[in-house]
C-alpha cells in the first residue's frame, strides 16, 4: 500500500516526529527546545501541534515534520518523505506526487536557500536595517537575499527540485548547466498563500543607483496567481482574529515596515491594484478593513478603487487620510507608531464619513454616497444607510435611493395583470387622472408617470404586446378596483352570498 505526500503528512505527528531527535519542553499549548539549526543558547525553536509546523525565532527556520528531517538528516525533502512513509509502513509512491506539490517544494527549498544567503550578505542586511526592517519581522516572513552566479540552481540540483524549480519562470535556463535567477542580487521576500506555502517571491533591489526596476516579481505560474492572493495574509491572520481588522497597505515594504513597528495585522497586494478576487479572500477573514495607502492624489485615487471593491465584498471599510506628501513609512518615522495606531483608529467608517459629512459639500457627497450605495448587497443595509443619509443632510429620499438595475427588470416582470392593464389604459387612453389619489407600487407609479407622458419606450414589452379589447370600459373597472382595494372582497363576500340565498331559495 503506497500514500501520497498529503496523506503522509497527516498521518505524521510533528510532535512525535522531532521528538525522536530532540528533547522538547511542553511550554502552553506549544513545545520548544534548543535549535539545531543555529547556536542557540536559550530554547527559540517551538513545535506546534495544532498547526504541525516548527519554527525557529532565533534564525527563521520553519516547516513541517517531513521538512524537518530533511534539514537534520541534511537530505532531500523528497528523500525524507520516502524514510518516513517506510517507517510508517506505507512507502511514498514517489511518481503519485503531482507536478504542482513538487513545484511548491522547489519553492519552499528555494526560500530557505535566499534565507540563508541573507544572513551571509552584509550590505543587503544593511539595507533592510536601513529601511527599518528588524530582525524578528525578516525571520517572520523569511526575507532572504539573491546571490549572483549558479548557487541557487546547484542547490536545487542536489535536491532533485532544479527542474520543478523551472516551471515557476524564476529561474531561467541559458544554456547546459548555466541559469539565471531573476531575483539575483535582490531582496527576496516570499508570497504565501494563505495556508503558509511559498507560491512565489517579490525582489527589491538594494541599491537605487541601478536602472532595473525597483521591484520585480515572481511570473504566474500554475501555483502563482496575482489575482489570487494577498501578500502578508499568512503571517497577518492570526493578529487580524486578534484585532478584529485587517490594515490594506499598498506594498511589501509597508507590511514589514508596520510589522517592525508592533502593527502586525497587515496585508498588500501583490504589485499591483487590489482586485475583486483579493477583496473576497480578505473578507473570508475579517469583516473590517482599514484602507492605508501613501497621502498623495494617486495613493487617495487607488485607495477608492480598492474601497470599491472591499465595499462590494461586504466590508466595513475606512480609510486612513494620511497627510500629504506622508507614505506609512514616513508617518512612523516622523510620529512614531502609537500616532500612527490613533490616526487608524480615529479614520471613520466610509459610509458615516459621507453621512456626517466631514469635508466635501452636500452635492459631491450624494454623488459619491450613491455611487458606494450601488454596491452594497444588503439591500435591508442598503436601506438603512439611505435613510440615515436622508435624515441627517435633509434630503428627499429619492435624491440617493435608486433601486439597482436588476431589481428594477424583476419589478416590471412581476406587474400584475391588473397593472398591465391600468398602464396600457394610460397609455391609450391618456385619461386625465391623478395619480398620487391611486395606491401603487413605486415601480409601478413611475412608469404610470411614463405613460401618462407618452414615453412608450420607458414601458415593458409585456405592456406595450397587452391586446384587451374594450379597454376604455376594463380601464376604469381596474381604476375603481385599485382605489378601493378592499371593496373587492366584500362584492364577491356579497356575490357568495347571493349564490347561496338563490340555492337555499
Ligand atoms: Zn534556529
Amino acid at each position: 500500500m503506497s500514500s501520497d505526500i498529503e496523506e503522509l503528512r497527516r498521518e505524521l505527528d510533528i510532535v512525535d516526529v522531532i521528538s525522536e531527535y530532540l528533547p522538547l519542553e511542553r511550554v502552553g499549548s506549544n513545545y520548544r527546545t534548543n535549535c539545531p539549526f543555529h547556536p542557540d543558547k536559550t530554547p527559540s525553536f517551538y513545535v506546534s501541534p495544532s498547526r504541525q509546523i516548527f519554527k525557529c525565532f532565533g534564525c527563521g527556520v520553519g516547516g513541517d515534520a517531513i521538512k524537518f528531517v530533511a534539514l537534520y538528516e541534511n537530505t532531500s525533502y523528497l528523500e525524507a518523505a520516502l524514510e518516513l512513509s517506510k517507517k510508517l509502513g506505507k512507502p511514498l509512491n514517489i511518481s503519485s506526487i503531482t507536478k504542482n506539490q513538487r513545484t511548491l517544494l522547489a519553492l519552499d527549498r528555494a526560500s530557505d536557500f535566499y534565507r540563508e544567503s541573507l544572513l551571509g550578505n552584509q550590505s543587503a542586511g544593511e539595507y533592510l536595517k536601513r529601511r527599518g526592517i528588524d530582525t524578528r519581522t525578516l525571520r517572520k516572513f523569511c526575507v532572504g537575499f539573491a546571490p549572483p552566479g549558479g548557487k541557487l540552481a546547484e542547490f536545487l540540483e542536489r535536491e532533485g527540485l532544479l527542474e520543478d524549480y523551472l516551471r515557476t519562470k524564476n529561474l531561467v535556463k541559458i544554456s547546459e548547466k548555466n541559469y539565471k535567477d531573476i531575483f539575483s542580487r535582490r531582496v527576496v521576500i516570499p508570497i504565501r498563500d494563505p495556508s503558509g506555502r511559498v507560491i512565489g517571491f517579490g525582489g527589491r533591489k538594494t541599491d537605487d543607483g541601478d536602472s532595473s526596476p525597483k521591484y520585480i516579481n515572481s511570473p504566474e505560474s500554475d501555483v502563482f496567481k496575482k489575482r489570487k492572493n494577498l501578500f502578508g495574509l499568512y503571517e497577518a491572520r492570526d493578529y487580524i482574529k486578534d484585532e478584529g481588522f485587517a490594515i490594506l497597505v499598498e506594498g511589501y515594504f509597508d507590511v514589514l515596515r508596520l510589522f517592525s513597528e508592533g502593527i502586525r495585522n497587515v496585508v498588500a497586494p501583490l504589485g499591483t491594484a487590489l482586485t475583486e478576487e483579493q477583496a473576497q479572500l480578505l473578507s473570508r477573514f475579517t469583516k473590517k478593513v482599514y484602507v492605508l495607502f501613501d497621502g498623495d492624489p494617486a495613493g487617495a485615487r487607488s485607495a477608492k478603487e480598492a474601497s470599491r471593491l472591499l465595499v462590494r465584498a461586504g466590508l466595513d471599510v475606512h480609510v486612513v487620510k494620511l497627510p500629504e506628501g506622508y507614505d506609512p513609512d514616513e508617518f512612523v518615522r516622523e510620529n512614531g507608531a502609537k500616532e500612527l495606531k490613533k490616526l487608524i483608529s480615529s479614520s471613520p467608517e466610509l459610509f458615516s464619513s459621507l453621512i456626517n459629512g466631514e469635508r466635501k459639500d452636500l452635492g459631491e457627497r450624494i454623488k459619491e454616497f450613491r455611487e458606494f450605495l450601488a454596491l452594497v448587497d444588503d439591500e435591508v443595509k442598503r436601506f438603512a444607510l439611505a435613510s440615515e443619509f436622508c435624515a441627517k443632510n435633509k434630503v428627499p429620499f429619492d435624491t440617493v435611493w435608486e433601486k439597482p438595475k436588476e431589481k428594477r427588470k424583476k419589478d416590471e416582470q412581476k406587474l400584475s395583470f391588473k397593472e398591465r392593464v391600468f398602464l396600457k389604459g394610460l397609455l391609450v387612453l391618456k385619461p386625465n387622472l391623478e395619480l398620487k389619489d391611486i395606491p401603487l407600487r413605486e415601480e409601478v407609479r413611475r412608469l404610470a408617470m411614463c405613460a401618462l407622458l407618452g414615453h412608450e419606450h420607458e414601458l415593458p414589452e409585456d405592456v406595450l404586446s397587452l391586446e384587451v379589447e374594450k379597454i376604455d370600459k376594463i380601464f376604469w373597472d381596474v381604476l375603481e378596483k385599485m382605489k378601493n382595494p378592499g371593496r373587492r372582497r366584500r362584492k364577491r363576500k356579497e356575490d357568495v352570498l347571493k349564490t347561496e340565498e338563490k340555492q337555499v331559495i
